[in-house]
């Protein structure tokens, strides 16, 4: 049997990330993933080069912004094993029906000027409303770049500005209970409180719902991250795709001795006496791990798929029951298009520039529009009639993705996992079948064409990938991108549960990564990071220690003499 200090199971971009640490620390570490590549969300791949070759798309995850709130690209250096990031300037654009339209430029008062051509006053609270909100981004991206119950590791990540910004936002004892108050609310809650404008309002609300719930859900008003860090620290695209990012991680473990296996489909985690000791994968080879199990899977697939009942229940007799039914998977996921065009999309009745095609693309008519979009999705029903949608032209910020002059199109439209009625049938029993992509998706584009009439002769070919298909592709709970729902209630040191939210699971040996661990889903790299820390932590207490203590005090000495 092939023995390693550490065997990761997944190699998504959170798996490489934690090897890479790992790795530098001098241990030995084995990655199995799945599929035939690495990368997981964060692929690029040819996937129509028969149709299309030379078309290259992101199958899934396309701009970065979470992964600049920490320091993951300059830690690992990965700029060295390749890895260029382009950034997006203007951040977004949607159109509105009655020809107005909202346009973000990455900074704010060319923003306030865009929209001051349509509202003055709703520019002059746009404003307002980014600098509450990153404010209390900056508060709290200290929890982001820790482990969440790791209160010493916080503590350190705050410099002097992060600390003005923490005491702003929960000054007093009346500004933290509004702070509070604020954070119980719904997106639209909030955006209602600030703005009038229809036009403003959508895109906003449609950018909240990135996190996969409706506008109006309670407790989900920090939604508003979304926009307001296109802002600052910026949405950037690295050059190639999303599996520019894998790339250099890859390069970075290989030379460093890391190993990386694709086509293993890990089936068990072997616990001997209590302590995970190494997996064993579809064909039956096993893996030996003599330091630990690292699962950038998410806990529910990861004990519920992959570890003996028995291991569990002798380490925890409630965690079974409690990974089955307290963990929330709600039943809205994305179908996802990928077109490959002749020409770049012409918002006509829109004044076109070029420009509007840099960032993200967002096609939300009102905010009850996006509140369908959503809610229908939660009950089983495809919001097809008047699809809202998410798209990027992806050619746009950088050409190198397809052959010249020609252009690429990702869209996200927001779907039900299991079709309401439809149960036991197609795909999976999820109702989904190759027809009824393919009806959803020709009315996407129908609803696109009409901001953007050309796109019905400009699509050369195109890819339609169903929710059950990203399901099976992604291998998770109801196709959940981000492993488990981003809602308040599964995020911190709530995510995926309290007891298990450090990384650490009552299986001695066995670590928890991925996205469905803190600071949870998207391209930040953070929950590999934090991951690491915590192994770490736990095999070199008196090393890593003295270390965080250097980073701590080299911090505060930085943050004291810039003067911020
Ligand atoms: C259509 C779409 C668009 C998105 N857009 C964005 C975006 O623009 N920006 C953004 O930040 N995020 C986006 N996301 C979310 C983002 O892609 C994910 O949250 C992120 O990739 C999660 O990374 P991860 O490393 O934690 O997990 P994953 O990427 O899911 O990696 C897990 C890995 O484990 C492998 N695996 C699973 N089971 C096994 C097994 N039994 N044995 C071995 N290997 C296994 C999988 O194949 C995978 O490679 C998008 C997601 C989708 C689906």
């Amino acid at each position: 049997m092939q023995a390693y200090d550490v065997v990761i199971i997944g190699a998504g971009h959170n798996g490489l990330v934690c090897a890479a640490y790992l790795l530098k620390a001098g241990y030995s570490v084995l990655l199995l993933e799945k599929r035939s590549i690495p990368g997981g969300g964060s692929t690029t791949e040819e996937t129509m080069p028969q149709e299309a070759p030379g078309f290259k798309f992101n199958p899934c995850a396309i701009n970065h912004i979470f992964i600049h709130l920490g320091q993951v690209v300059e830690e690992l250096e990965l700029r060295k094993y390749g890895l260029e990031y382009l950034y997006c300037d203007p951040v977004v654009f949607c159109p509105h029906p009655d020809g107005k339209y909202f346009l973000a430029h990455r900074s704010v008062e060319k923003t306030c000027k865009e929209i001051a051509r349509f509202s003055d006053r709703d520019a002059e609270q746009y404003a307002k409303y980014v600098e509450y909100w990153q404010r209390f981004v900056n508060s709290i991206d200290a929890f982001f770049n820790s482990p969440p119950k790791s209160l010493v590791d916080i503590a350190g990540n705050y410099d002097f500005k992060k600390l003005q910004d923490l005491f702003s936002v929960i000054g007093g004892v009346d500004t933290t209970l509004d702070l509070l108050r604020t954070v119980l609310s719904s997106p639209l809650d909030n955006i209602n409180e600030y703005f009038d404008c229809e036009f403003v309002k959508a895109p906003l609300a449609r950018m909240s719902a990135e996190l996969s719930s409706p506008p109006s859900q309670k407790a989900m008003a920090f939604g508003a991250m979304m926009m307001v860090l296109r802002h600052n620290p910026g949405m950037a695209r690295p050059r190639g795709g999303s599996g520019g990012l894998v790339d250099a991680l890859v390069k970075l473990v290989t030379s460093i001795g890391g190993v990386i296996l694709t086509e293993q489909d890990v089936e068990q985690v072997i616990v001997d006496d209590g302590k995970a000791v190494g997996v064993r994968v579809a064909g039956g080879k096993e893996y030996r791990a003599n330091k630990g199990v690292i699962s950038n899977i998410d806990a529910k697939r990861l004990f519920l798929q992959l570890v003996d009942e028995k291991d569990i229940d002798s380490a925890d007799a409630n965690l079974r029951d409690r990974l089955d039914r307290r963990i929330v998977n709600n039943n809205e996921t994305i179908l996802k298009i990928d077109c490959a065009l002749s020409e770049p999309l012409k918002f006509e009745h829109h004044d076109h520039r070029d420009e509007y095609l840099m960032g993200s693309v967002l096609i939300a008519d009102s905010v009850n529009h996006v509140e369908k979009a959503h809610t229908d999705c939660t009950i089983g029903l495809i919001p097809d009639e008047d699809p809202s949608m998410y798209l990027v032209m992806p050619t746009a910020l950088d050409p190198s993705m397809a052959p010249e002059g020609k252009h690429t199109l990702w869209i996200e439209f927001f779907a039900p996992y299991q079709i309401a009625g439809a149960e036991g049938t197609g795909l999976k029993g999820t109702g989904w079948t190759d027809e009824l992509k393919n009806t959803v998706a020709d009315r996407v584009i129908d609803k696109l064409a009409q901001y953007s009439p050309n796109i019905n002769n400009s699509i050369i070919a195109r890819h339609v990938e169903s929710p059950a298909e990203l399901g099976e592709r992604l291998g998770s709970y109801k196709g959940n991108y981000y492993h488990i729902d981003m809602t308040l209630d599964q995020m911190l040191c709530f995510r995926p549960l309290p007891e298990i939210a450090n990384y650490k699971t009552p299986i001695d040996g066995l670590f928890l990564t991925g996205a469905g661990t803190h600071p949870g889903g998207s391209i930040s790299g953070l929950p590999g990071r934090n991951c690491a820390r915590v192994f770490l932590q736990e095999h070199k207490p008196i090393a890593q220690a003295l270390k965080d203590a250097r980073d701590t005090i080299t911090s505060t000495v930085k943050s004291v003499f810039k003067g911020d």
